[in-house]
């Protein structure tokens, strides 16, 4: 018998009605893996591209890139907003050597730290104290430091299995390394790379010199982690050895760039915000394709797999691109500067710049009471080997959003290979995995689907969680 057609459409739409989120997440995943975009964007953004330092030509190219490529998504609304960032510049390759007392020289691997300044024209040339923390620094004093080069060599603790915590416990030394050693009268500063691997690539990353005056800014380099090795071991045989080192980086006059936003505006609740994101600029030595290439096309499909698994949001979720997370989070800075100028409620914020690998889940800086409800959609992911559901941290550039009540996040992926990249020449294309950046999309995709629908009021409607 045939069904009036008013009889087919009510039933078609019933069940669309009674897609449970299960099934909503196992759309979204299925997309994702078939019919992704996140690793063609960023095949182009790190090989087209490459490196995207912030205030360089590459950085403009990557600007317009993801705007024309947001923009062919049809969301509501695509836009540039300005903001100006540092501009430094690395210069020519950077080379240094060991001199033993005896006379012969060892080649090692430096790179310059973001934000240093140059060497004196032709190099410095001194001797070498090493030392694992500023008290160690402070208790040589100047009588041992002044005229020296100094070596930090603290490595990342290696029995750590949140690597991220095992960075933390060392980066000091790379971002404020200098300006210790600077108040001592030191002539400059080696760092150990932020790597827990031993290899030859050098890994850079921001220092600062806080307010020190002009005449006690030293230059910094990290040093490779094998070279560290090398150059502690020879210390401990020859303590009169000398280092050499020649950079020529410099800090030019701040340009105009711009945060990359894509929106597609809310059905019901426009005026609450979710956004996604991860910072479009990155490091110069390789192209950036973990740091954070990955987290920013992974937004970018974000909203497309919203779109494309026929999800249309109650509330604005919005993709946000940031310029210069890595020195000086200036982008950041705007974005939540303007947010707040306009009034913007920021419901939710969701980072993904812990690198490309398998997601494992997510870090929520929120109250318990929230927490806990976001903590209910754990066995939705299970399917996915979706597990980690932890309150912590979020990340650098939606961290200015927080307030008292809403909630930020971070993806966080499997972090045991992140440092044998991060911030090195090898973070490049062919290190990122097709597989886990989908997958990873698809995880962020599928918590901003969540929290669309049940908002982050711990007491609204979770009853409706079908599974
Ligand atoms: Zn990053």
């Amino acid at each position: 018998m045939k069904q009036p057609i008013w009889l087919l459409l009510l039933l078609f739409a019933l069940n669309i009605q009674a897609q449970t989120d299960a099934e909503t997440l196992r759309t979204i995943y299925t997309t994702s893996l078939t019919n992704g975009k996140s690793y063609e964007w960023l095949d182009y953004l790190s090989n087209q591209i490459g490196g995207r330092l912030s205030g360089s030509l590459n950085a403009e190219k990557a600007v317009q890139y993801t705007k024309e490529e947001l923009e062919k998504l049809g969301l509501d609304k695509v836009w540039l907003q300005p903001v100006m960032v540092p501009k430094w510049v690395r210069g020519t390759k950077e080379y240094a050597f060991i001199e033993a007392s005896s006379g012969t020289t060892t080649t090692v691997n430096i790179c310059a730290l973001g934000g240093s300044i140059a060497t004196p024209y032709g190099g410095v040339k001194a001797p070498v104290v090493e030392v694992n923390d500023f008290d160690e620094l402070k208790a040589l004093g100047k009588e041992k430091v002044a005229g020296k080069i100094v070596f930090f060599n603290r490595p990342m603790q290696p029995d750590l299995i949140q690597t991220f915590e095992a960075y933390g416990g060392c980066v000091n030394q790379r971002y404020a390394g200098a300006m210790e050693a600077g108040k001592l009268g030191a002539v400059g500063v080696i760092v150990r790379s932020m790597n827990l691997r031993l290899d030859d690539l050098p890994h850079t990353g921001s220092m600062s010199y806080g307010d020190l005056p002009n005449s006690q800014r030293i230059p910094s380099a990290a040093i490779s982690t094998n070279d560290a090795e090398k150059l502690s071991g020879m210390l401990a045989l020859d303590k009169n050895l000398k280092f050499f080192f020649n950079q020529t980086c410099q800090q030019m006059k701040e340009v105009q760039s711009y945060n990359v936003i894509g929106e597609i505006t809310g059905s019901e609740f426009p005026n609450e915000y979710i956004i996604v994101g991860g910072h479009l600029d990155s490091w110069d030595l390789g192209d950036g394709s973990h740091d954070d290439g990955a987290g920013c096309v992974q937004s970018m499909d974000v909203l497309r797999l919203l779109t494309e698994s026929g999800i249309k949001p109650k509330r604005s979720i919005r993709v946000v691109l940031f310029m210069n997370e890595e020195n000086g989070l200036r982008g950041a800075t705007k974005y939540a500067e303007v947010a707040k100028q306009k009034g913007e409620n920021h419901i939710f914020s969701l980072e993904s710049d812990a690198g490309g690998f398998t997601p494992r889940g997510f870090s929520f800086d929120c109250s318990d009471a929230v927490f806990n409800k976001i903590e209910s959609w754990r066995s939705l992911f299970k399917p996915y080997l979706i597990h980690y559901f932890e309150k912590g941290g979020s990340g650098a550039d939606v961290g200015p959003l927080k307030t008292d009540t809403n909630v930020c996040a971070g993806l966080r992926p499997d972090s045991q290979r992140y440092f044998d990249h991060h911030h090195a020449a090898n973070d490049t294309f062919e290190h990122v995995n097709k597989r886990e950046l989908e997958l990873g999309a698809a995880t962020m995709t599928s918590l901003v689907y969540l929290i669309d629908k049940y908002g982050i009021s711990p007491i609204s409607n979770n009853e409706e969680l079908k599974d």
